[in-house]
């Protein structure tokens, strides 16, 4: 994901080329040749790392280089369109370059993983809007000017792409950011006939797009198009609850991507067109990947308004009795344990406990144990964020297992530790059919021959609904802050 939001900068770096490219020039053709030929070849460098660094991101011991490599093709980007020779004056370029960073910084320095899917939301909302404003400009240009020449098909089928999906993806993004952050209530909003609604909205705009190839020339459609894409951003995401965030975050990014490669056909800019292609693919991978691991469909996240205190369903643990254990006693059972499999969930990220998970894990080691770390694919809130905490206290990456790995492995495990970790350790997705999350593939922890679970209460996690592994007679429950049980954990072992 990170890598989304990196290459969802690009837009801005557009909007950048975008005021060169329609700056008049005095430069000679000679000079303009050679320097074209570097830019052309800083992007192409540009594009290439982009790709290696999409392909490292595959694998977790790769992905830091990964985000390295793509780094430093956004750095060839920013250089090869500062080297345009169309640049008449530097100075609003270097004005945004410094509110960017002055703003950019704090996002990425200060802003913690647990809050990441809103900061890239937020983030989304800048480069959409950027790619917007490159295609209104671009329009003006062409078209209401006093010396425009016109727009021709395929530029205007490009504007208007861009346009439309810049404008829904800056209100859509808005409106997840908002509904993640929680001050736009994260409850879908629903009313009869809103699906229709938003289709026909939809086909309104579609419509506008089609009339503006063949009738360029008609501003009040084009700024209808615009009017219509940037209400059909906030109409969309309204009836989507707060815990699809996510996946509508990832859907946007991958229309960002698209809104981007489409820029950069109206301003003939290649790293644009490529690089806006990756994103708008990764993105709509991603969403498909995160759809798949909660066991939903795609439309059932875009129309079916889950997320909702009053959606969950499932039974309830009327009449049984979670048993609490002390530290000292965890503690005992973990030092002279034979095989351990550490589950991490969001709790362990709200708590932020990886590093004390990581000395816990040595010191069974230590003992003779055997650790290993159990990722479900969607533990925590994004994709791959419990393997950014865990690489982040040096847990080394060949004992990070993922689902399909490791779920065999649940039987001949003495204890399994269950680290904030809630909905994908829920036995009701396989058998109970009334529980929203029935056929979400789940940590098979329930197969353990002991488990030990640290939470602060019995709150029910992200899916709003009970889980009976907590009730389990295997079940042993830590109850308070992750850190702290874990930091007591430690202490105990270590005097064992
Ligand atoms: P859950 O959200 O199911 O549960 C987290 C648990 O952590 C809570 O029950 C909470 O209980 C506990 N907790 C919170 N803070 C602390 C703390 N400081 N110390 C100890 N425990 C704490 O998390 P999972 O990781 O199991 O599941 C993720 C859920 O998010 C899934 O339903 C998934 O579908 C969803 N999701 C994930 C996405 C992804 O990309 N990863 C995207 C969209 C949704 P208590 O308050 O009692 O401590």
């Amino acid at each position: 994901m990170s890598f989304l939001l990196l290459i969802a900068g690009l837009p801005t770096a557009a909007a950048a080329a975008y005021l060169l490219a329609t700056s008049p020039t005095g430069a000679s053709l000679d000079a303009i040749g050679g320097r074209e030929l570097v830019v052309q070849l800083t992007y192409l460098a540009s594009s290439v790392l982009f790709i290696l660094g999409l392909r490292s991101l595959t694998k977790p011991d790769e992905a830091r280089r990964g985000m390295q490599l793509a780094a430093l093709g956004m750095v060839f980007a920013i250089v090869g369109t500062l080297l345009n020779s169309e640049i008449l004056t530097y100075s609003w370029i270097v004005g945004g370059l410094v509110l960017g960073t002055v703003l950019g910084y704090p996002l990425g320095k200060f802003v913690p993983m647990t809050a990441m899917p809103q900061r890239i939301a937020f983030s989304h909302m800048f480069g959409a809007l950027a790619a917007t404003l490159v295609g209104v400009g671009e329009y003006y240009h062409g078209i209401q000017v006093p010396e425009a020449t016109g727009i021709e098909r395929f530029k205007m089928a490009a504007i208007g792409f861009e346009v439309l999906f810049g404008a829904l993806t800056v209100t859509g993004s808005f409106m997840a950011f908002g509904k993640l952050q929680e001050f736009i209530t994260g409850k879908p909003i629903t009313y009869p006939g809103q699906n229709i609604f938003n289709l026909s909205l939809f086909a309104a705009a579609f419509g506008c797009f089609v009339w503006l190839i063949f009738n360029p020339e008609n501003t009040a459609v084009f700024y209808a198009m615009l009017a219509i894409g940037f209400a059909i951003g906030i109409l969309m995401v309204m009836p989507i609850g707060g815990a699809d965030m996510p996946v509508v975050v990832s859907l946007l990014n991958s229309y960002a991507g698209l809104a981007a490669s489409a820029t950069g056909f109206a301003i003939n800019n290649d790293v644009l067109i490529i690089a806006g292609a990756l994103d708008g693919a990764s993105g709509f991978i991603l969403s498909i990947i995160m759809s798949k691991a909660m066991n939903r469909s795609f439309g059932n996240v875009i129309f079916g308004a889950f997320g909702s205190a009053t959606t969950a369903s499932g039974k309830t643990s009327e009449g049984l009795v979670a048993k609490s254990i002390s530290a000292e006693d965890a503690a005992v059972q973990l030092a002279y344990a034979g095989r351990v499999v550490f589950v991490p969930g969001y709790g362990m990220a709200v708590a932020q406990a990886q590093h004390q998970v990581r000395e816990l894990a040595e010191l069974i080691e230590k003992n003779g144990g055997e650790v290993k770390y159990a990722i479900h694919p969607v533990a925590g809130r994004m994709p791959g964020h419990m393997n950014v905490l865990l690489a982040e206290a040096n847990v080394p990456y060949d004992k990070m297992y993922d689902m399909e790995e490791i779920n065999d492995q649940f039987a001949e495990t003495d204890v399994a530790v269950v680290i904030g970790a809630n909905d994908v350790v829920n036995p009701a997705a396989k058998n109970d059919e009334s529980s929203p999350i029935y056929g979400m593939p789940i940590l098979n922890v329930y197969e353990a021959r002991s488990i030990i679970v640290l939470k602060r209460g019995m709150n029910p996690g992200f899916a709003g609904i009970e889980n009976e592994l907590f009730f389990d007679e295997k079940t042993n429950m830590l109850f308070g802050d992750a850190k702290s049980s874990l930091t007591k954990l430690v202490s105990e072992v270590k005097t064992l």
